[in-house]
């Protein structure tokens, strides 16, 4: 098959100790799955999960020990940070059980759901899809990604963003309100999960406003922290 032009590269983000990358199908991000996020954006109680996609190449890959540079997006004047745990996952699958999630996940990264808050906003009150506050070009810096036997403990892990060197987000993966077990249960009656998919799993508290200029350093215990300074 020979194409009218060069077909698209295949978004690819590196895994801890191997050569070869996992190349990226889709991404899936839940919404409101921390409780004390949920209530600062106007919300109380446990509701059903809630999902929505981003572009695979929305990836930037945050190169461990290097500050990487994501450009400030377009149209926006209220660009909000959501650090996240990703989880990759390896093994595709419908309708499956959270018993039987861990089979299928390959390993674990940490991300940024970055998010153009004004614009999200703005579509919610209209009743109209989130895409534009969500999905837009270089909104998904992640590090690398580390197999999921490397770290036992990534359901009790801290999870923390500094902006600047000055704290703004730390929780605790154990507060995830649907665990990343009960997600995947969850996705995966909605899409048939593919190799390659990742699912950012939500944000906990303290999301707010970063400018240009702006240091954002994510960890997730366990895993290779990011640096991303917005340019
Ligand atoms: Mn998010």
């Amino acid at each position: 098959m020979s194409y009218l032009f060069a077909p698209p590269a295949v978004v690819s983000v590196p895994v801890m100790g191997l050569t070869e990358g996992f190349p990226v199908h889709r991404i899936y991000c839940v919404g409101r799955n921390y409780e004390e996020h949920a209530k600062e954006m106007g919300f109380t109680g446990r509701e059903p999960p809630f999902f929505f996609l981003k572009p695979a190449d929305a990836v930037v890959v945050a190169v461990p020990g290097q500050i990487t540079s994501v450009p400030y997006p377009t149209l926006t004047n209220n660009l909000h940070h959501e650090i996240e745990l990703v989880v990759a996952i390896g093994t595709g699958g419908s309708n499956i059980l959270a018993a039987d999630a861990h089979k299928h996940i390959y390993g674990y990264a940490v991300g940024l759901d970055m998010t153009r808050r004004d614009l999200q906003n703005d579509m919610k009150k209209q009743g109209r899809p989130w895409c534009i506050g969500k999905a837009f070009d270089h909104s998904a810096p992640m590090g690398p990604i580390t197999p999921a036997a490397q770290v036992p403990n990534i359901n009790q892990a801290e999870i923390a963003l500094k902006v600047n060197g000055k704290d703004r987000q730390r929780s605790n993966v154990s507060r995830l309100i649907w665990n990343v077990a009960e997600t995947i249960e969850q996705l995966s009656a909605a899409w048939t999960l593919q190799p390659g998919d990742l699912i950012f799993t939500g944000t906990p508290e303290g999301v707010a406003a970063v400018v240009r200029d702006d240091l954002l350093a994510g960890s997730v215990q366990g895993l290779e922290p990011i640096e991303v300074r917005l340019a």
